[in-house]
């Protein structure tokens, strides 16, 4: 993960001359920015490890590596982190600048170049690696709201879809229980009609709550509609879902959900919901593909509202009829 950059900077000086060195140093400290040194290409990359520096001023000519192994070595190779390298370098022509920059150096300065010109192109990079780490930060945001129930802070049926489609892969490859659980409020329009949608929504916060606090870490848990919740539980068989279930079901029964205060000054107050709950499993007869777990777990949400709401309902395929040999 990308964090943001609070704080002073941290610069990295690869240089082997220490005179050279502590002088860049200075001037670079002399802008609150925090410095570190390293001596030869060991060093560096070393330290590019464990300090993790926003900019390195990188010499092209030490001791113990070429600069542009050292480069190509501390260069981060994922497309999420910037780590800015400006190439510090005793030539100065054209071949040597245009050689430094194809192969990943974000910049170049030549050596005798004035202090002024080397705090602004410092400033210039990490202005650069901020943008960067903003825009990455924001992208992250924007995937996590992608796949969230803005609601319930459950994981949406677009996660869900894929996740579900996943996890039957897995299971079937090698051969893995899977479970998968659906949970529907019982009545809940009429929890909108008497309470108003705003206490609705309110019951559907906790409820959600309440389903995640009776998972595992490996489950998963999404807002699959309204008041509709699904659970997919990895590596686990029929016993250990329909103990999941009744965890749930009985969690849901039991809330005292707080309404309220409304409006006109009307007290809270506290009313309770009861959920009916779809349990199908993998590996099952029928069930060879996500589509039709989900098919046969909504079936038994179903069945469970048909027989009365607030009750638990297992899918079961039809008794297999064994024909047995006469004579
Ligand atoms: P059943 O026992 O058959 O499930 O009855 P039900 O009333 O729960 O089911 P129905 O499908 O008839 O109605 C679902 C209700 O859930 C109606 C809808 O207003 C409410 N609902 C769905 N999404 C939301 C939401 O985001 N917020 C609120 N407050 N209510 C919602
Ligand atoms: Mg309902
Ligand atoms: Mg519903």
């Amino acid at each position: 993960m990308v964090v943001t950059v609070t704080g002073p900077a941290k610069i990295l000086v690869v240089d082997d001359s220490q005179a050279q060195r502590e002088k860049l140093a200075q001037v670079l400290r002399g802008e609150g920015w925090e410095v570190t040194v390293a001596r030869d290409g060991k060093e560096a990359i070393k330290l590019v490890r464990s300090a993790q520096p926003d900019l390195v001023l990188l010499d092209m000519i030490l001791p113990d590596m070429d600069g542009r192994e050292v480069l190509r070595l501390i260069k981060p190779r994922d497309a999420e982190t910037f780590m800015p390298v400006i190439i510090l370098s005793v030539k100065g022509d054209t071949a040597t600048k245009v050689e430094g920059l194809r192969i990943g150096a974000d910049d170049f300065l030549v050596k005798g170049v004035e202090d002024p010109e080397i705090i602004a192109r410092c400033q210039a990079m990490l202005r650069i690696k901020n943008l960067q780490e903003r825009l990455r930060e924001m992208q992250r945001k924007l995937e996590e709201q992608s796949i969230t129930d803005s609601l319930t802070g459950l994981k949406n049926r677009r996660f869900f879809d894929e996740r579900l489609h996943e996890e039957f892969r897995r299971a079937q490859r090698y051969g893995d229980y899977l479970s998968l659980i659906m949970v529907d409020l019982d009545h809940f329009k009429q929890v909108n009609d008497r309470f108003g949608h705003q206490a609705g929504d309110g019951v559907l916060r906790d409820a959600a709550a309440l389903i995640r606090a009776s998972l595992r870490d490996p489950d998963i848990c999404a807002r699959y509609g309204g008041e509709e919740f699904a659970v997919i539980l990895p590596k686990t068989h029929m016993s250990g879902a329909l103990a999941v279930a009744e965890r749930i079901w009985r969690a849901i029964g039991a809330k005292e959900f707080v309404i309220g205060p409304g409006e006109e000054g009307k007290a809270p107050r506290a009313i309770t919901v009861t959920g009916s709950i779809g349990v199908a499993f993998y590996p099952s007869k029928d069930i060879n593909s996500s589509d039709l777990l989900l098919r046969f777990a909504d079936q038994a949400l179903y069945q469970a509202k048909r027989s009365g709401r607030n009750t638990i309902c297992l899918y079961q395929a039809a008794p297999y009829r064994y024909e047995a040999q006469k004579g």
